[in-house]
């Protein structure tokens, strides 16, 4: 499950980053970049650029389209780049000639592609990213609606009180009680997207042992002990203080 997510998200990188074809050839290589836009397999769309490299003898290259000639170029790095939409959509082929100083002629490899509207490019990047989007999303209103929906339902449980975490469990890091993680929970890198039945504040929290979990619990308790002893000083201070002014 996990190894078939980073493939995916390798796979969306790979879509998304410049990609260059490359052939290993003698006498002229073409490589075929994206500079902006899509490539998905033959499919391209938008500006791209064309690298040819040689011997060093090499005095001019010349770029095709089919049968067309679109530039030449007579300075290293040979370089033309060029924008899909200025040209017939469909299948085409690019290739270049190179040009030696003795009068060679060097001839690249073809690179068959097919070029497609800016609608269709993007809407087969919409079709991986939209799922992507539509997550996002849908994890940024249960953030925001799911406090007003179960807020006011809050556990009251005793501080300490031992509990069953059938799902596992984690610490709250908002309030720092140990709680059963839910069914309803989001199953995220690290940890688990759950509310916290307490304090009804969602979070990412990372699974614990039960160890920690019964840690968490005693910790609880404890933390539930000390705040009274303290109040109960301040209201003895402040009885104190209130027994001075009577007196005056
Ligand atoms: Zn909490």
């Amino acid at each position: 499950m996990r190894a078939r997510f980073i493939a995916f998200l390798s796979g969306l990188l790979a879509l998304l980053l410049a990609t260059p074809v490359r052939a290993q050839e003698e006498g002229l290589v073409l490589q075929l970049t994206r500079d902006w836009g899509y490539g998905g397999g033959k499919d391209i769309q938008g500006l791209f650029s064309l690298k040819a490299s040689g011997p060093d003898d090499l005095r001019r290259v010349e770029f095709y389209l089919d049968e067309t000639l679109l530039f030449t170029d007579t300075e290293p790095p040979f370089r033309f780049q060029f924008n899909t939409d200025n040209y017939p959509l469909g299948e085409h082929t690019l290739y270049a000639i190179g040009y030696t100083a003795d009068g060679r002629q060097l001839h690249s490899r073809r690179i068959q592609v097919n070029f497609v509207t800016p609608e269709t490019g993007w809407k087969t990047v919409g079709k991986i990213v939209g799922p992507i989007l539509a997550f996002v999303v849908l994890a940024m209103l249960i953030t925001t609606v799911a406090p007003f929906l179960g807020g006011s339902r809050k556990a009251t449980l005793p501080a300490g009180a031992p509990r069953t975490y059938p799902l596992g469990g984690g610490i709250c890091p908002r309030c720092q009680r140990p709680f059963a993680f839910h069914l309803w929970g989001l199953n995220l890198l690290g940890g688990k997207f759950d509310r916290c039945p307490y304090c009804g504040r969602w979070s990412l929290v990372r699974r614990r042992s039960l160890e920690e979990l019964r840690a968490a619990e005693r910790a609880e308790l404890a933390n539930a002990m000390t705040p009274p002893a303290e109040s109960e000083e301040e209201r003895l201070k402040r009885a104190l203080d209130d027994s001075r002014y009577q007196n005056l």
